[in-house]
């Protein structure tokens, strides 16, 4: 799919007398498909099997131009020609007729192969018509199973919810539901950091460092893994369960933390976030993202009244108008859902209100400055 896409852009911006279009701007186009209703679940697949899906096209890319300007010799090579599902590289494929089947045990049977275990991502909605078994360049087996769905909207519900998404906690809703990184994946990031550290302490061009590299490699997959998993269940139960969605723009959260902390976070935020963008699609949901000035930790969601800038360590605090004791989390989310609520009714030519704006500086010295 990636590289029948890819190659599709790259033929039609030649027959368009366009330049070609480069391996980052496929990338780029990647990742904007991932947002669109018609290619999200990309966004669920491991990302190093789409990357090698480009990888795959650009390596076949330049042995035709070598071929063709004369750097390659021998026979010529032909462009690259869309790949059907059946022959794709390091990929097998099971048909029904296969009799291929999933057990009730969870192993997968295979023809010729035998029972494999497997760690589903998901439960299988229904039969499956195909299976593909695919090998990554970590060596790492994925099955990706053909079933047959019509997802089309859910049923329409009243419910609606504000989501603030934080470090303490990755997300919290503003019923007060508290979502915090399941065990697994911190401590797959535990192992990750381990992993890293023995890289680096590895002498340059070593056996020793050869293994640990391929041991870094592997707990790097296996968070983005787990990272993936989570993000997909927490998407899909909010989206199930809202008419309308609620999140802070990202850009709020990008200050005043360090570069590395602020790349980590901010990739599991929007990775998040797109996940929600096309499942409110697919199942016609609104998605809002509120913009950066929404004083969402320091408004009192009860009374609207300005509780103040507040440090860090204060996790509660009491309203001074209206005198509600607030979680300063709930708070927040309660407040992003009013603010999203307000931003749905201008869309649809409601009664403007004008826009409460709070120095951004304040909230990022109150609230995000210790991360
Ligand atoms: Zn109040």
């Amino acid at each position: 799919m990636v590289f029948n896409d890819a190659l599709a852009a790259r033929r039609a911006a030649h027959e368009a007398g366009l330049p070609y279009v480069s391996d980052g701007e496929l990338s780029a186009r990647l990742t904007a498909a991932k947002k669109t209703p018609e290619r999200g679940w990309l966004g669920e697949v491991s990302a190093v099997v789409l990357q090698q899906a480009l990888a795959d096209l650009s390596t076949a890319y330049r042995a035709f131009f070598a071929s063709v300007t004369g750097k390659r010799k021998g026979p010529k090579i032909a462009p690259p020609r869309f790949r059907s599902r059946k022959d794709r590289r390091q990929a097998i494929r099971f048909t029904a007729n296969s009799r291929f089947r999933v057990l009730g045990n969870g192993r997968l049977r295979l023809p010729k192969i035998g029972d494999v275990a497997v760690r589903w991502s998901r439960e299988l909605p229904s039969r499956p018509s195909s299976v593909t078994v695919i090998s990554d360049p970590a060596g790492r087996l994925f099955a990706s199973f053909v079933v047959e769905t019509d997802p089309g909207p859910l049923p329409g519900t009243d419910a609606e919810c504000g989501i603030d998404l934080g470090l303490g906690h990755f997300a919290v809703l503003d019923d007060g539901t508290k979502v915090t990184a399941p065990r697994f994946l911190r401590r797959a990031e535990k192992k990750l950091k381990r992993a890293q550290r023995d890289l680096s302490r590895e002498q340059k061009g070593s056996k020793n460092r050869e293994k640990a590299r391929v041991q870094a490699a592997r707990a790097h997959a296996r968070v983005a893994d787990a990272r993936r998993d989570f993000h997909r269940k927490l998407s899909t139960a909010i989206i199930r369960e809202n008419q309308a969605v609620t999140v802070e723009d990202l850009a709020v959260k990008g200050l005043a933390r360090t570069r590395l902390a602020k790349s980590v976070y901010d990739a599991g935020w929007s990775a998040f976030v797109s996940m929600l963008e096309y499942k409110a699609r697919l199942y016609g949901r609104e998605l809002t993202r509120i913009g950066r000035f929404g004083p969402t930790s320091q408004l009192c969601s009860a009374c609207g009244g300005e509780g103040g800038p507040k440090p860090l360590h204060v996790r509660a605090w009491a309203c001074p108008s209206c005198s509600t004791v607030h979680d300063w989390d709930v708070n927040a989310a309660r407040n992003i859902l009013a603010l999203g609520r307000r931003e749905r009714e201008n869309a649809r030519g409601g009664q403007v209100r004008p826009p409460v704006t709070v120095a951004s500086a304040c909230e990022t010295g109150s609230r995000r400055g210790a991360a």
